[in-house]
């Protein structure tokens, strides 16, 4: 099937880049891979995988360019995403629309350009892989295909990533994500001098809701889990599954009273919640969750081994309740 391209749905387009959650993250392996193989087999000082976001272009991979993004008014990415086709230009200096562009008239000197749109497999541009070169130069058919390919390897790379983000079952993050994302936040917190606060939580008597009414059952009632700490966090706060029927709540900027709050109303609302099994009856659980502050210096390691000593004393003391690990910055101050 030929996929209509929606050049005219700026609105769908954004929320199509906006689901990779991929603007304003690190440099991963796999984009700089592709970013070499480009510089490499077209010979060109320049090329990036550029991402067509709101008002700006960012560069996920980039070589030769010196800025990690540029306004999107003066990219060549935004014409072209406009197209279906590559788009070439061979000598920027004599084309109309590019010859007085500042990327052109100034640094880098933008001479020669060959962008391949990226387009999502629902048929959305959302950015540009691009070669660029600081002299005029043709680019062979040979080479466009090259290009092209090229860029099919970002797009599958893009949606990849999105597919190893989220937990199949639940739809919350997968494990990997929410490490990935709580290593950001922590830095964050740290670098910054914020409160940041995690959550473990499990299922109580688990293996007997899938003994007795078996395992889809059971996969129901953690899906509920996620369904309703989905809707009691935060949209900064992110919620995983970290295995099995137990799940991890990050808090940035949230004190250890206020987290233990959270950890409440998630754990009242699942309470209140019930599952019916496909025999009809009806079936609710609780959940244990214990809480922990991070503290200066603290990695996440660290801090989820505290919040898990906390789920252990919430299991030992009978379930269905939320412990906070006690351990603030007041303990673990080393004095001058
Ligand atoms: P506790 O209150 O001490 O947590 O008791 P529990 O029975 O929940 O404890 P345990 O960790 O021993 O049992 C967890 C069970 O969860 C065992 C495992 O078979 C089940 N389980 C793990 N992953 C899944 C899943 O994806 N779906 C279903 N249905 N069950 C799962
Ligand atoms: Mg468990
Ligand atoms: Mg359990």
């Amino acid at each position: 099937m030929i996929m209509e391209l929606k050049t005219e749905d700026e609105e769908g387009r954004q929320r199509a880049l906006d689901r990779y959650e991929v603007l304003d993250t690190q440099e991963e392996k796999p984009f700089e891979t592709v970013v070499n193989l480009v510089q490499n087999t077209l010979n060109v000082p320049m090329c990036a995988v550029s991402l067509i976001d709101r008002d700006r272009q960012w560069f996920k991979a980039r070589r030769g360019l010196g800025v990690r993004e540029t306004p999107r008014d003066i990219s060549f990415c935004t014409h072209a995403i406009k197209h279906g086709e590559p788009l070439v230009v061979n000598d920027a200096t004599q084309h109309p629309t590019f010859k007085d562009n500042p990327l052109v008239t100034g640094d880098p000197h933008i001479r020669a350009y060959l962008g391949i749109p990226l387009m999502t497999p629902d048929g959305y541009n959302v950015g540009s892989l691009c070669a660029i070169d600081d002299k005029p130069r043709e680019f062979p058919a040979h080479e466009v295909n090259i290009l092209a390919s090229f860029a099919k390897i970002v797009i599958d790379q893009l949606e990849l990533r999105q597919i190893a983000a989220s937990d199949p079952l639940t739809g919350c993050l997968s494990r990997r994500a929410w490490v990935e994302k709580a290593e950001e936040e922590i830095k964050r917190a740290h670098r910054y001098d914020r409160a940041l606060s995690v959550a473990i939580m499990d299922i109580d008597r688990f293996k007997n809701v899938n003994d007795t009414y078996g395992h889809p059952e059971g996969d129901k009632v953690i899906k509920l889990l996620a369904e309703v700490a989905e809707a009691e966090i935060r949209d900064q706060d992110g919620f995983g599954r970290y295995g099995g029927e137990e799940f991890v709540c990050l808090m940035p900027e949230t004190a250890l009273n206020e987290a233990e709050s959270v950890a409440e109303r998630i754990r009242h609302a699942f309470s209140d919640r019930e599952t019916e099994t496909a025999k009809g009856d009806t079936l609710s659980c609780t959940v244990s969750v214990g809480v922990a502050e991070l503290t200066d210096f603290e990695t996440l390691d660290s801090v989820l081994t505290r919040a898990d000593a906390a789920l252990y004393e919430a299991k030992n003391g009978g379930r269905n309740c939320v412990v906070c690990n006690g351990t603030t910055n007041a303990d673990v101050k080393v004095e001058a």
